[in-house]
This record gives structure tokens, sequence and C-alpha cells, in this order.
């Protein structure tokens, strides 16, 4: 898919990704930068990129991204509303967790392209991605499903979708927090069109789960 024709600074970062050799991850497998809307207003963070994603050089192409297809469906949106990217832009050997410096190597990508969409909603999709926003979250079933303020957007933390093709009964949970999404995008449209912060619709989150990038 390319769409990002209309936001050269993102087609800039993204060759950038493509050339990366920040980390030993560049030297074996295939870049994949993200793709989508490079006006969206919503942009969806996992973690890495898997075979079938590291095979086509394209986001979320395997099962899990079939079921954030459908998810994304659920919500209302399409796969060229948004923007979909990863925390580390090259897939990590047998799908490993991502290293520390692995995740470093990608931080300023992931910056550089937030910058350059300038998102109204982040939604986070497992837990490497929630924890590049939110610090010390000790498991993502306290969190799904809740909205951060964060530099002037909402992060939402949700689910990795993989975690519900290996655990069935989380499928009903991801569908309902996704679903809460448009929402929550309107609310955040709302304060930035009266340029007040957005508001989460929730208590404010403890003071550690505020200390963000
Ligand atoms: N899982 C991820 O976190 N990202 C992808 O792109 C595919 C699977």
């Amino acid at each position: 898919m390319e769409t990002e024709t209309a936001t050269p600074d993102l087609k800039g970062i993204n060759a950038q990704i493509a050339r990366c050799r920040l980390c030993k991850l560049g030297e074996h497998a295939r870049a994949v930068p993200g793709e989508g809307n490079p006006r969206a207003s919503i942009m969806l963070v996992g973690e890495a990129p898997g075979f079938y994603e590291d095979q086509q050089g394209r986001p979320f192409v395997g099962a899990a991204g079939q079921f954030l297809d459908e998810l994304l469906k659920a919500a209302g949106y399409s796969r060229s509303d948004v923007y979909i990217t990863n925390v580390v832009k090259h897939r990590p050997p047998g799908n490993r967790d991502p290293e520390p410096d692995e995740l470093e190597a990608c931080d300023g990508f992931l910056r550089a392209q937030i910058a350059a969409i300038q998102p109204r909603v982040i939604v986070t999709l497992g837990r490497f991605s929630l924890a590049k926003f939110i610090p010390n979250v000790r498991s993502m079933r306290e969190v799904h499903g809740k909205t951060f303020a964060h530099n002037g957007l909402l992060v939402c933390a949700m689910y990795h979708p993989a975690a519900a093709l290996h655990q069935g009964s989380l499928r009903a949970v991801i569908e309902q927090d996704f679903r809460m999404l448009p929402a929550i995008v309107a609310r955040a449209e709302q304060s930035a069109a009266s340029n007040t912060a957005p508001s989460t619709g929730e208590p404010t989150p403890a003071p550690e789960q505020m200390a963000l990038w």
C-alpha cells in the first residue's frame, strides 16, 4: 500500500528506516516501516514484524493482522483510515521479544513518525508498545481499554491481537475495547478543535503512569 506521498517527511523517515543499521536486526531482516494514512487520526503501534511482515515489508499481514483488520472493521475503520507501525521495524529472529538495544535503536523513528503524522490517538498493541508511552504497568489486564493523556494526544492501551489467537477468551474483550475507539477519537478531536488538553474520560492516572517520553 503506497499512501505516503502526501507527507514527504514521513516518506523520508521511512526511507531511513529501510536503510537502518543502528542495531543487528537490519542485517538479516527486511524493514517494515509502517503504512496507511499519513494524516490519520489513529496510529496503531504493534511490537515488531513477524515472518509474513518480513516477507512483504508490510505491518500486520499475518494471522494477527487479519484479526486486526476485523477489529478495525468492528470499530468502523479500515486500514486506509489509520496508520499502522511497530516499535521495532525489523523482525527479531524467530519472533523473539525485542531486546533493549533494538527498542532503543528504533525509538527515534517512532517519535519521528508520530511527529510527522500527528495522530490524535495512539493505540498501543501489547506490552512493548504500551511501555513506550506508559512505563511501569504490571499487566495488560489492569490497563487494557484505558486511555491516557500524553503530550496533547490520547494513548489507548489494547491487548496485542495475537493474544486473542493464543487465548480465545480475550477475543471478545479486545473487540469491546476497539469498539470504544470512535468515541475516544471524537473526544480527542473535540479537544483539538477547542484547543484544550484531551480528556481521557477517566480519572487521571497515577503520576508514574504519566511519566512518558
Ligand atoms: N505483530 C506485530 O506486533 N507487528 C506486526 O507487524 C505483526 C505482528
